[in-house]
């Protein structure tokens, strides 16, 4: 039987110090207006997530936002995120490939059950 996927922590160690993690209940709303699962505040030094997803997706979102703020702790901000949409859309692929490959090593490595609902 798969075990149980780790509780989402509620701080991750980011390159420039911690990151705080919030859940919320229900979507949240992205600056562009959009419904999204997941949002990082660069000035709160915040991953802020909606509740309610299953744990693969959870830990998902969160590498996903965690990589957003990699790149702006690293300096890579002015390089790949930008006015361009192009740019905004590849920065978003970057992010969600990284947050697949960690989901899948997670649940590989760990003997985790990505299919898991709760
Ligand atoms: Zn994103």
């Amino acid at each position: 039987m798969a075990r149980r996927w780790p509780a989402i922590p509620k701080a991750v160690a980011g390159m420039a110090g911690p990151i705080k993690i919030s859940q919320r209940r229900g979507a949240l709303t992205a600056p562009d207006g959009e419904d999204c699962w997941g949002l990082y505040l660069p000035p709160k030094r915040t991953i802020a997530l909606a509740a309610g997803m299953p744990p693969a997706l959870r830990w998902h979102t969160l590498i996903h936002e965690w990589a957003h703020a990699w790149i702006i702790d690293a300096g890579l901000t002015n390089l790949i995120h930008g006015e361009d949409a192009e740019l905004e859309r590849n920065i978003e692929v970057f992010c969600d490939t990284l947050a697949t490959a960690m989901v899948r090593a997670m649940a590989t490595h760990l003997g985790l059950d990505p299919l898991q609902k709760k």
